[in-house]
């Protein structure tokens, strides 16, 4: 058996025929396994979708009751048959509820990890290596100069602001799903006690994190607060709104933005940046050709934009390694507006 009979690069997605499913489709489906929330892999319109409870839910939040014909939830390390093939579910480590899918038969191991990042988030299950034959990779920061660092320093670079200038406002730009609740929690790590603020397009999902036990302090809207009372506090939100309207209610914003676009200087120049804050939810250069070489696996698909260089690096390792031309993910990424998420933050 090849990797090709086992998985099968279509336009609309991976497909598995022996399994009769789709991972990640860009187009509606008969049967979509997703593997996270984010809205360039789950999107609604199909028949089936398997995923992790968090997953389903937070598509349910986004896209209402009827995103789907049916729904099926499906545990970390749990086993289910498809057809004439094994799919297990892995943590991923890039936001609550996400997975890489594990597809397996005749003792051929292919793991699709949608999007992942293996560094320590307080948000969300830590990253599972899983032994495989093929690993299908994103390349979201596929290119040597992505160092991501260390979050907790850039958190640290934040609070020395926000003790600096007392009668300022901080807005930091952050994606809705995960980046956003992952921000507010380092704070909290790094011993902020205060309320942290919110926009309203946030509130959903962050509750949401809540619920799931994920402890991120007080958190409050913003809305109705006053002008004044918003001096020397942090409010999260959508980087788009870091230069709306929206904005003017606060006391002399310092905008920053945390996302792993912000290593290039060009980037945060062009979204007026104050404070760029370096902090990804996906692997950097480092973590991905790590992980490449840790899955053991001789055969490497790669996707999300940055393809060229991680599919190069792998060849040199003596790997067969091609591109996945899908069209669909990561294409707010180009755009230079975000990792993933919708860049008008809505939910
Ligand atoms: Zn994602
Ligand atoms: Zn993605």
């Amino acid at each position: 058996m090849r990797p090709e009979d086992l998985l099968l690069p279509t336009p609309a997605g991976v497909c598995c025929k022996l399994g009769g499913f789709h991972i990640d489709p860009t187009r509606p489906v008969d049967k979509a396994l997703i593997t996270h929330g984010h809205s360039d892999h789950a999107r609604a319109g199909h028949g089936t979708v398997l995923a992790t409870q968090e997953t389903l839910d937070l598509m349910r939040l986004r896209y209402g009751e009827s995103f789907a014909g049916a729904v099926q939830a499906i545990k970390y390390g749990e086993t289910v048959k498809l057809g004439g093939v094994k799919v297990t579910f892995h943590p991923a480590g890039h936001v609550l509820g996400s997975a890489q899918v594990a597809v397996e038969a005749n003792g051929l191991r292919a793991v699709a990890s949608g999007d992942y990042k293996n560094v320590a988030d307080p948000t969300c299950a830590p990253f599972e290596l899983v032994p495989c034959d093929l690993f299908i990779t994103e390349a979201t920061f596929g290119l040597p100069v992505f160092r991501h660092g260390d979050p907790d320093a850039e958190i640290a670079k934040l609070l020395r602001s926000v003790a600096l200038f007392p009668d300022r406002a901080h807005l930091v730009g952050a994606y809705s799903l995960g980046k956003a609740q992952r921000v507010i929690a380092l704070i909290r790590k790094a011993g902020y006690e205060r309320p942290i603020y919110l926009h309203g397009a946030m509130q959903k999902i962050t509750h949401y994190y809540q619920y799931r036990g994920i402890d991120l302090g007080r958190v409050e809207l913003a809305r109705g607060v006053s002008k004044s009372e918003l001096a020397g506090t942090i409010t999260l939100c959508p980087p788009s709104t870091l230069k709306e309207v929206w904005s003017r209610r606060f006391p002399d914003p310092v905008t920053c933005f945390a996302s792993g676009w912000m290593r290039v200087r060009a980037r945060a120049r062009q979204h007026l940046v104050e404070l760029p804050l370096v902090v990804s939810d996906h692997a950097d250069w480092g973590g991905l050709t790590a992980t490449i070489t840790a899955t053991g696996a001789s055969e490497i698909w790669v996707t999300h934009g940055q393809e060229d260089a991680l599919v190069h690096w792998s060849m040199t390792q003596g790997l067969r390694a091609r591109p996945l031309d899908i069209v669909g993910y990561g294409d707010e990424d180009k755009a230079g507006d975000g990792e993933d998420d919708q860049p008008d933050g809505a939910a």
